[in-house]
């Protein structure tokens, strides 16, 4: 018997009863989160009761000070981390209620993760790179490479299927991470200053493909930038100021 979507399968598993009610629950949903690192003599609490709600198609862009705590919020959002208090919410379901694994083959399935650096394997091409997620949901290697092609091609990079990670630019890096970041058709991308290691137009560039697929496919990204005019550019502009988050007009 050959195994047929392994990944709906482990989700069914993991939809918990009594947490579906809300026919169209948002995307992402924080709730009081607060997040204090104790280690050592290390005692920092950066996150001190954020709220916020996602829907489909937001674009929703953060900014902060470095060391605001944008990136902790982003790993929490993302189920990376676990809050010191307060729950968030993926596509209706509380992490906190959900196993490792359960988490896991949700993410898979919810979320996308851009980075400041690509993260892209340097061994692999970048068609391989796109295709690895699909691998992941044991998608077979001829239809996760028709697949990976086509999201190569709507991040501009058809001619570039087999270029590695170093025979790219940076602009060209991070289309294919955010091409590997929308293969699997997540209802949500949290990009973590992902043009912050470009140039201007590039950023620019990458930043407009991004909204662009956000408008086509409907998925919502939330964008921890330091590039207020790119900012300007989101839904929703939000400032992280000691653990709060407050609409930035
Ligand atoms: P930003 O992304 O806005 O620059 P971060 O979320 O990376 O900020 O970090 C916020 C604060 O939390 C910083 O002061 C940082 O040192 C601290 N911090 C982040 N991660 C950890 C950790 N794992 N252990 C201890 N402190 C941490
Ligand atoms: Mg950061």
């Amino acid at each position: 018997m050959t195994i047929v979507k392994p990944v709906a399968a482990g989700l069914k598993q993991a939809v918990i009863p009594g947490l579906t009610r809300n026919p169209s629950p948002a995307v992402l949903q924080a709730s009081g989160l607060t997040k204090r690192f104790t280690e050592g003599r290390l005692d920092v609490t950066v996150l001190q009761g954020v709220d916020l709600t996602v829907h489909a198609g937001d674009t929703l862009a953060i900014v902060g000070a470095s060391g605001s705590g944008k990136s902790t919020l982003l790993h929490l959002m993302g189920g990376l981390d676990a809050p010191t208090s307060g729950t968030v919410e993926l596509q209706g379901q509380r992490l906190s209620q959900l196993s490792a694994a359960e988490q896991g083959v949700l993410r898979n399935r919810s979320l996308g993760f851009v980075y400041q650096f690509h993260h892209l394997l340097p061994e692999f091409s970048a068609l391989d790179n796109v295709a690895m997620p699909l691998w992941i949901r044991r998608m077979a290697r001829t239809e996760s490479a028709q697949v990976a092609t086509k999201m190569l091609a709507q991040v501009g990079l058809q001619e570039r299927l087999q270029h590695r990670p170093a025979e790219l630019s940076g602009g060209e890096r991070q289309r294919v991470a955010i091409a590997r970041a929308l293969v699997t058709q997540p209802a949500c991308v949290l990009a973590d200053e992902p043009t912050g290691n470009l140039d201007r137009n590039t950023a620019n560039g990458v930043f407009e493909l991004m909204l662009q697929l956000a408008r086509d496919q409907g998925t919502a990204f939330v964008v921890v930038t330091h590039d207020a005019a790119l900012a300007a550019r989101c839904s929703r502009q939000l400032r992280l100021v000691q653990g709060r988050l407050s609409e930035s007009a």
